[in-house]
């Protein structure tokens, strides 16, 4: 059985209390965790606290090597992890490989920050003195939480530990309840690696229970949440009394638009990737796809035959050569959501072009497959349409002109990703500046990239993760003036 980790050691639940983790593509039990209680909580906290001034007063140079030398042990069990990775979530081994990876290189990133952070000297008007001035400092903000979902266990882990840790706070994570493993893997290596106790801590539970008893808790100074807009409303209303620091990675559903001078076979790569990439469940998905109608035809069914390319199965294995796997949905509440959704559309018109069913292999029937579809004709008002699709299916429209794309890009209660797919700069441009997102990618696949800030507008979030600028969620600026200076 696996445990949690607290207080720079392996831990169980005070209750005693366990749950199973269960594989998405057979039902299989991977292994068990500790179901953590609020006592849980209350301990992890108080080992944060005690662990946050020591850490606070490490230099940033030891505080990175400390991380480089964890990242180092990660990458020894680079293959062990991924597997776990692939068990417990169903994503194929080379999804999970890269998850890791883009891990790695995104806490390599922060260890390289951790020398980089840095404050401002400031003139004051010469009343307070002739050489008078100010500073300002930054200072860790404290205890800090992380939650994270199941979509991308790792790589969102990353994104509060790497930050939270080189600007000296002590963080607490709760990694979704169904993906623990992988992550508690990596937590192990990275204390063992000599962070003092306290200082990294993961909780294995709930987020009624972990997730709300560590948002309302005194000591915790920060909270971090990727997690779906429903959750993240929650989140704000809890952490809003006592004036925490929240920023909230949430739901998204965005929008691609292909232009008639599109390079459709790179195009058509992108929107593959974007859309079915971990069946799906990205919160930055190319979730609606506007296609200019000249190009409508040749988009779809090139489009199309690649969807048609995909064999789902168990991530653990290889489809026969030129397929590409596809696993399992996460949930099997995840699956019926998506039933349901595309459903809803056919009822109203939709025409399915491709998939969009369960597998007829009985070998598959214990897991959550479903095929990859794209649909057209969606009417608007679709549940395809209106709801954040969090799954392998694409709805697509055509459009007419720029003008006509971009309104209905922004059509939406999200604002998280978008892209445009032209040669025309000036297309480009407008849609960068008039789309409704927190990235526009243009002529590129949907990706975070580590160097730069990601985070939505609207329902999608506050906030920012990855880049430079996420460091400043884990810093507070402390302002000092030196006057007298000139005092005879
Ligand atoms: P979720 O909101 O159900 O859960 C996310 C995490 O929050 C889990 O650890 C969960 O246990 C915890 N949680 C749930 N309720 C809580 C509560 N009341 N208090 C505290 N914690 C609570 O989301 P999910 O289903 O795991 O993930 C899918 C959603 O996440 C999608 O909407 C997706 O778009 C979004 N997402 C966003 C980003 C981003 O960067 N914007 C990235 C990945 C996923």
């Amino acid at each position: 059985m696996a445990k949690m980790f607290v207080n720079g050691q392996w831990a169980d639940a005070s209750s005693g209390e366990t749950y199973e983790v269960k594989s998405p593509a057979n039902g299989n039990v991977v292994d068990s965790v500790p179901l953590a209680g609020r006592e849980d909580v209350d301990a992890a906290v108080k080992a944060a606290q005690a662990a946050s001034a020591a850490w606070a007063d490490t230099s940033p140079d030891d505080r990175a090597a400390l991380l480089r030398k964890g990242i180092q042990a990660v990458e020894a069990q680079a293959k062990e992890i991924a597997a776990l990775l692939t068990a417990e979530q169903g994503k194929p081994l080379f999804e999970a490989s890269g998850e890791l990876h883009h891990f790695l290189h995104g806490m390599e990133f922060y260890a390289g920050m951790a020398s980089k952070i840095r404050g401002a000297q400031v003139p004051l008007p010469p009343a307070l003195g002739k050489h008078a001035y100010g500073l300002v400092l930054k200072r860790p903000v404290g205890v800090c939480a992380g939650i994270v979902p199941w979509n991308f266990p790792l790589t969102l882990m990353g994104t509060k530990v790497g930050p939270a840790l080189i600007a000296g706070n002590a963080i607490i994570l709760k990694p979704a309840k169904t993906t623990p493993l992988a992550t508690l893997k990596i937590i192990g290596l990275l204390n063992e690696a000599g962070l003092p106790p306290g200082v990294l801590q993961c909780l294995t539970g709930s987020g009624s229970v972990v997730g709300e008893h560590l948002i309302t808790h005194p000591a915790v100074r920060r909270v971090a949440l990727t997690g779906s807009s429903e959750t993240g409303r929650r989140v704000m209303q809890l952490a809003g009394p006592d004036f925490k620091r929240v920023t909230l990675e949430l739901g998204g559903s965005d929008p691609c638009i292909i232009c008639p001078d599109a390079d459709v076979k790179r195009a058509v790569s992108g929107v593959v990737v974007g859309r079915y990439w971990n069946a799906g469940q990205q919160c930055l998905a190319v979730k609606r796809l506007y296609v200019f109608e000249s190009v409508y035809d040749k988009f779809v069914e090139s489009l199309a035959e690649k969807v048609a390319g995909y064999r789902v199965g168990d991530g653990a294995t290889k489809p026969e050569k030129p397929f590409i796997r596809m696993g399992p949905l996460h949930t099997a509440f995840q699956r019926e959501e998506i039933e349901g959704q595309l459903a809803d559309a056919v009822a109203k018109g939709a025409k399915i072009l491709v998939g969009g069913k369960r597998p007829d292999d009985p070998a598959l029937a214990s897991g959550h497959f479903f095929e990859p579809a794209l649909v057209a004709d969606v009417p608007e008002d679709s549940k395809l349409a209106t709801e954040e699709v969090f799954g392998p299916v694409l709805p697509v429209w055509k459009v007419k002109s720029l003008d006509e794309a971009i309104q209905k890009a922004n059509n939406s209660q999200w604002g998280l990703g978008s892209s445009i797919w032209t040669q025309n700069m000036s297309w480009a441009n407008r849609a960068v500046r008039e789309i409704q997102a927190g990235v526009t990618w243009v002529n590129q696949i949907h990706y975070g990239y580590d160097e730069l800030p990601f985070g939505g507008t609207k329902a999608s979030g506050i906030g920012h993760e990855h880049g430079p600028e996420a460091v400043d969620y884990y810093l507070e600026n402390k302002g000092a003036v030196f006057g007298g200076l000139d005092w005879e």
